[in-house]
């Protein structure tokens, strides 16, 4: 089996990567390392069944694609992760975040339909917005600022969703979407902004952890092995094209309890500092994940505490390392 996995230097794309490999695929994995960090390929990079290709997937895709032996030109499965994730980096990268999931979208969808391949778009729970039901379901279209600050990344996420969905209804393209909630893991980087290496970094070092707003917003997380086995399930089993699935670990936590974890799994003294809540940070997010124990018969297995030690784990050894490098 052959996958493309755009992101592939990424959080997500870099653990799925090693995990087709441990399951003998070959991998191509496409990056432009805007967020990405080379580190994560170092033991993909070690095999031959990994390629690793330095391009931007908003651009066309016939140049790189092009370069690949023939083989290589058809995968079984085209997995989109590609695209800034932490609302510190879209922000910052807004247009092009914007562009990887319309614009590069379109492109996967062009080159799954060419190639025959199954395509994963990877969309996430930002899709629901601020949501006015709980738990989210995904027959649920959401609440979303469509100008807001946050829009860069939660309306192009949809308008991902939409053009996918759209192509497979016009195209006849074989494509699954799955939308992620929040995942968490080794590999997130010290910078990243989200809530949990926030968290990490700032406990390891001593330091107050930064509470946004009065903290009682609440999040769901789901530790990344579990998450991959849900994707990866959503993008090989036959039959489920059309299918938008929500993955996600449905145990929910307030900030302020998330970050009491926290401390005491790093055998701190809780001590926390207020910040301004961001605008349009939801208030609650709790996947409803009926749909993919019945389609998938999958369901997370990893308790918050054991990923989130491991997360420490991860954060302790790379304290005295350098953030991030160029892998091509
Ligand atoms: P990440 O930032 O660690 O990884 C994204 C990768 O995409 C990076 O390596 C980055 O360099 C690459 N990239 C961005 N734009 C690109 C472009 N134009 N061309 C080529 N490569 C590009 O983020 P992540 O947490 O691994 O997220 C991966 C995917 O999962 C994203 O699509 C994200 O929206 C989605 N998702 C993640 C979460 C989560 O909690 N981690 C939640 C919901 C959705
Ligand atoms: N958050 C926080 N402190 C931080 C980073 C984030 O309190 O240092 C809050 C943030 O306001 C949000 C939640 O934690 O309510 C999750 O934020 P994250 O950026 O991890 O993910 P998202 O908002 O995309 O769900």
């Amino acid at each position: 089996m052959l996958a493309y996995i755009t992101g592939a230097a990424g959080f997500l794309g870099s653990h799925l990567v090693d995990q087709l490999m441990r399951d003998d695929w070959n991998v191509v994995g496409i990056d432009n390392l805007a967020t990405g960090d080379g580190r994560n390929l170092d033991d993909a990079r070690a095999t031959a069944r990994f390629t690793f290709v330095h391009a931007d997937v908003s651009q066309p895709w016939r140049e790189w694609t092009s370069s690949l032996a023939t083989p290589l030109q058809r995968p079984d499965v085209v997995f989109h992760l590609a695209s800034p994730a932490s609302p510190v980096h879209y922000e910052r990268l807004a247009l092009e975040t914007m562009a990887v999931n319309a614009v590069g979208t379109m492109h996967a969808v062009g080159f799954s339909q060419a190639a025959g391949s199954t395509l994963l778009y990877a969309s996430t729970s930002e899709s629901y917005g601020d949501p006015l039901e709980h738990p989210q379901r995904e027959s649920y279209w959401g609440n979303v600022n469509p100008v807001g600050v946050r829009s860069c990344y939660d309306e192009s996420k949809r308008y991902g969703e939409a053009y996918v969905t759209t192509a497979v209804r016009k195209l006849g393209i074989d494509a699954r979407i799955v939308r992620i909630f929040n995942t968490y893991g080794p590999r997130m980087q010290a910078g990243d902004g989200r809530v949990i290496p926030n968290f990490c970094v700032s406990a390891l070092r001593g330091e107050p952890l930064t509470v946004y707003g009065d903290g009682s917003q609440t999040r769901s997380f789901c530790y990344v092995d579990d998450l991959l086995d849900g994707i990866v399930r959503l993008a090989t089993r036959p039959g489920l094209s059309g299918n938008v699935v929500n993955i996600g670990n449905p145990g929910e936590f307030t900030i302020r309890e998330l970050a009491a974890i926290v401390a005491e799994l790093a055998e701190v003294e809780l001590r926390t500092i207020d910040v301004a809540l961001p605008p349009d940070d939801p208030a609650r997010r709790r996947p409803d994940i009926t749909k993919a124990r019945t389609l998938l018969e999958w369901e997370p297995k990893v308790a918050l505490r054991d990923g989130l030690q491991k997360t420490l784990d991860f954060f302790r050894a790379r304290a005295d390392e350098p953030t991030g490098y160029d892998c091509v």
